[in-house]
């Protein structure tokens, strides 16, 4: 009773009561106070919330020692511009998605997704046991920039579609709505991929100037308002199998962080990259029930476009790999991780779900 008393009355002062609790290493160090830079506009509440996720808990766990303030996407700098300002110190973080620097050097792509790559779980488990951190923070050194895993989405939706795509032959000469890698391999299957921000898919869709669109899943989806316009709602988006987000940290201002808020961040940043997921796998399900009530119509992309695309990807990658070699090496240990990890899924956790998902 009296320890419940105790955890109340700190919490109802939190500016002095936790700065006073706080422990000792933060309450005798330094003030620090930083801005992160999001790629992301407010509106995609739940990927710009990792921010605001991160911003809280080192307030609270350092006793208010370190700040940081959360700007959304274009308010400080572009939304695409956010590993630049980190790199260059124009901001002291960031939280933005690495496969939309692929220009730099393709090998970004690997801390986000490649098509056909890795799920969210496999994600996770190349980044913090398999290896992945270490060698995407080689590649990050380059930028002067360190990078923390950052949440993930889990798999996306393949988008919305006007007309039902029956095979392979109905994506000759399709407009979609489809940046990145993924764009450049619908090319290769004979679509016309077009680069749009969030605000302009819905009125290009509306009026015909594109035939399909793609942006993250049902709860997002729902806000902009495709399934009005477009009905075929296609699954999956095998370009983004388990996207990640990351924080970028520019590196000189790392190393001048002592080591508990060092802790503190990294502590901070694991919670917001698993609490993504599943504010997803939590929000996503309702959203495709309330579309699916609209008139939404769920279809599977066939299974020629699905074999063709990941054909187009593979060659894409080893193709990239005979002239990068940053990439080279990457992709030789993902690529590899990558397949011990499908040989596994698909035992115990593919058998267990089908077995759930179709049983009456
Ligand atoms: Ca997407």
């Amino acid at each position: 009773m009296q320890r419940r008393t105790f955890l109340k009355s700190a919490g109802a002062g939190l500016g002095v009561t936790a700065a006073a609790l706080a422990p000792k290493a933060f309450a005798d160090g330094p003030v620090i106070k930083w801005h992160l830079a999001s790629s992301f506009p407010k509106s995609l509440d739940t990927i710009f919330g990792a921010s605001d996720l991160l911003a809280d808990r080192l307030n609270k766990i350092t006793g208010g020692k370190f700040q940081l303030r959360v700007h959304a996407g274009g308010e400080l700098v572009p939304g695409l511009q956010v590993l630049d300002a980190v790199q260059n110190g124009t901001v002291e973080c960031g939280h933005s998605a690495s496969y939309y620097y692929v220009g730099k050097n393709m090998a970004l792509a690997f801390d986000c997704a490649l098509p056909f790559g890795l799920t969210a779980r496999q994600q996770n488990a190349w980044m913090y046991f398999g290896g992945g951190i270490k060698l995407m923070r080689e590649l990050f050194k380059q930028y002067n920039i360190i990078q923390f895993p950052g949440g993930n989405t889990g798999v996306q939706m393949g988008g919305w579609f006007r007309k039902e795509i029956k095979s392979l032959a109905d994506l000759k000469g399709l407009k979609m709505r489809i940046p990145g890698i993924g764009g450049q391999i619908m090319a290769k299957l004979g679509a016309v991929p077009q680069t749009l921000a969030g605000g302009d898919i819905y009125p290009s869709l509306e009026r015909g100037a594109i035939d399909a669109a793609e942006w993250v899943g049902p709860y997002d989806d729902e806000k902009l308002g495709f399934h009005k316009i477009a009905k075929n709602y296609y699954y999956p988006g095998w370009w983004e199998g388990g996207p990640q987000l990351s924080f970028f940290v520019n590196l000189k201002k790392w190393n001048e962080l002592p080591p508990a808020y060092q802790a503190a961040f990294e502590t901070a940043c694991v919670e917001a990259n698993v609490n993504m997921l599943a504010e997803y796998d939590f929000k996503n399900p309702q959203a495709m029930m309330r579309l699916i009530k609209q008139g939404a119509k769920l279809r599977a992309f066939p299974k020629d476009i699905m074999e063709a695309a990941k054909k187009a990807a593979f060659a894409m990658y080893e193709e990239e790999a005979k002239k990068n070699p940053t990439f080279a090496n990457i992709y030789k240990e993902w690529k590899s991780f990558r397949d011990m990890e499908n040989q596994w899924f698909k035992v115990a956790e593919a058998s267990y779900a089908n077995f759930l998902y179709y049983s009456k």
